[in-house]
């Protein structure tokens, strides 16, 4: 019988540094050990058009509420795609951003708490067996990160990267509540270190749970 893969999340606020990670591990396992790299919302083709929707003028202005539910129907698609056939045949996965996000965002930068019962029964529903097994949360002051995003050349704008510094106060605490919420799976990593060094950590975290 095939080992059940681990579900691995990268998680926290713009500019927390969660695509540095990912491109750091990906370089250093490429010829190595085989890992599928995505993330949410996107991964698929339908889920990247709602990203593409979710981060455009009227996705950005709709309600939390609506938000919540636009990105829960790309995350089901997502499992059923990209995670589940994956972990499935034994290939670990690793996203960018997951239900943690939403857990953050929506329902507590945005302010909808009393969404979060539904939020646990949707997960457990969604992801069943195969619920994540690690979230990693790179964790940065909101002032640190919001310099990153603006000195960052490379990075492709979106609308949120215009919100102000409360709503990077509001999601960061949010994921920390998340962490909270699931203190068996979820990880707060220091994210104002060198990458370098973080990488060490999440190499040692990511390998120890890929049986590398
Ligand atoms: P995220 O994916 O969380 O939005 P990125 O990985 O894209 O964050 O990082 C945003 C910017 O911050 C990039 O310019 C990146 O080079 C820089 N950065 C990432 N990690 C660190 C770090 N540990 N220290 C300083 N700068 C960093």
């Amino acid at each position: 019988m095939t080992k059940k893969a681990p579900l691995i999340i990268f998680d926290g606020i713009d500019g927390s540094g969660k695509s540095t990670q990912a491109t750091l591990l990906k370089e250093r396992i490429k010829d190595t050990h085989a890992v599928h790299f995505t993330r949410e919302p996107g991964g698929t083709p339908l889920s990247e058009k709602v990203r593409d929707i979710f981060s455009s003028p009227e996705g950005v202005q709709a309600s939390a509420r609506t938000q919540f539910f636009l990105l829960t129907a790309s995350h089901s698609h997502w499992l059923e795609e990209v995670a589940l056939p994956n972990l499935k045949e034994g290939t670990p996965v690793i996203s960018e951003r997951g239900d943690s996000s939403l857990f953050a965002y929506q329902l507590m930068t945005r302010g909808h708490h009393e969404m979060e019962d539904l939020f646990w029964d949707i997960r457990n529903q969604l992801f069943g067996e195969y619920r994540p097994t690690l979230y990693l949360i790179y964790d940065v002051s909101p002032v640190e990160a919001k310099r990153r995003v603006n000195t960052d050349m490379a990075r492709s704008r979106s609308l949120f990267d215009m919100e102000p510094i409360e709503f990077y106060e509001k999601a960061r605490n949010g994921f920390k509540l998340f962490a909270e919420k699931l203190p068996d799976e979820a990880v707060i990593i220091d994210g104002s270190r060198d990458p370098k060094i973080i990488h060490e950590e999440v190499y040692a975290l990511v390998s120890k749970l890929c049986g590398w």
